[in-house]
């Protein structure tokens, strides 16, 4: 059995469709009557969008929901459901965690409230009968202001036992205002040794070649390849990774037809940029990984030996999996030693 490394899944859009029905029918009455029934819930929450920001709008759905006493019923679904129906050995998980604290309360307290959701979030991950490595990105957000984006860097920094790195998140249109400002909270996160993705170039008004060289991998990137491979060389020098998610620009209208991702992959494989295909929310697509897998096999985008390469890639690019290879490589090792025989008596 093949096993995966997932590095792009938010933890807002990784809740199925199902489960949330099922949490709604539990402690939301008011959520199910705004519903027919649960297939007219299914084609609200999964339906196409038309731009970017129609979709980021549904991640408030889930976030109104997800606080710091209901994150344990979430993960531990999200969790299971990758072990039984994803093969994942390796998961990232990323959100905001400002925007899973009260509203009620101060912003000064909200900060403080973070590092709760942050140790309930990495707890909650362990499973012992649904084993994922696990790590946490914590996301900046385009619309909250300085003084958050620094305490979520700091809160990175200073539990690196659940935090991996961090990202920035909210629609890659509305950096263009305070740029100088994300390079400067990236120039911070990599001097307390944090590790750096970004969403980035995942649209046609998210182009900041200014932010590349602060990423070590780059959330989607999609618009390198696409409108500027004239950059690829130097994210190859860099050994930038893209973590490009298939489903995601036909739900957000970024792209009409998921073929024409094959430029992005053909022009990666030649300039020797590396790509981790990934979810990004696999709970709003209603699509798993390994479907993400095979859609691109099926629409003759990649073929099985770039599929392994991109799988390798994310294994590669992980930053939280401490064993170099993929888990395949630990199995050969197994099956290679012979078992040690225990002399009779
Ligand atoms: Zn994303």
């Amino acid at each position: 059995m093949a096993l995966y490394a997932e590095l792009h899944r938010h933890l807002g859009g990784s809740v199925v469709p199902r489960v949330l029905w099922r949490y709604f029918q539990r402690h939301s009455e008011d959520m199910v009557s705004r519903f027919n029934d649960y297939s007219t819930f299914e084609e609200f929450y999964t339906k196409p969008r038309n731009t970017l920001d129609e979709y980021l709008e549904l991640h408030t759905l889930v976030e109104s929901v997800q606080t710091v006493e209901t994150l344990p019923y979430f993960i531990y679904r999200l969790l299971r459901g990758a072990y039984i129906f994803e093969n994942l050995a390796y998961l990232e998980l990323r959100y905001t965690p400002y925007l899973r604290t009260p509203e009620h309360l101060s912003q000064s307290e909200r900060i403080d409230k973070m590092r709760e959701i942050v140790e309930v979030v990495g707890k909650a991950s362990q499973i012992p009968e649904y084993p994922i490595v696990t790590s946490q990105i914590l996301c900046m957000h385009a619309r909250l202001p300085y003084e958050v984006n620094k305490a979520i860097v700091d809160l990175a920094a200073e539990n690196k036992n659940f935090v991996c790195g961090v990202d920035v998140a909210g629609g890659d249109s509305y950096y263009a205002e305070r740029l100088e400002e994300w390079i400067q909270l990236y120039n911070y996160a990599l001097s307390l040794g944090v590790k750096t993705t970004g969403h980035l170039y995942e649209t046609t008004a998210g182009c900041y070649p200014e932010l590349l060289p602060c990423l070590m991998r780059i959330g989607h990137g999609i618009q390198v390849p696409l409108l500027h491979p004239e950059l690829l060389p130097e994210l190859a020098q860099r050994g930038q990774c893209l973590e490009v998610c298939p489903t995601t620009y036909i739900k957000t209208g970024t792209l009409e037809d998921i073929r024409q991702l094959k430029t992005v992959f053909d022009r990666c494989f030649e300039a020797g940029v590396d790509i981790a295909i990934c979810t990004d929310n696999a709970g709003l697509h209603n699509v798993r990984l390994p479907f993400e897998y095979e859609n691109l096999l099926t629409y003759d985008i990649i073929n099985f030996q770039q599929l392994q390469a991109c799988q390798d890639a994310a294994f590669k690019h992980a930053f939280a999996w401490p064993y170099g290879q993929r888990p395949a490589s630990l199995l050969n090792g197994i099956l290679n030693t012979p078992p040690v025989l225990v002399p009779t008596p």
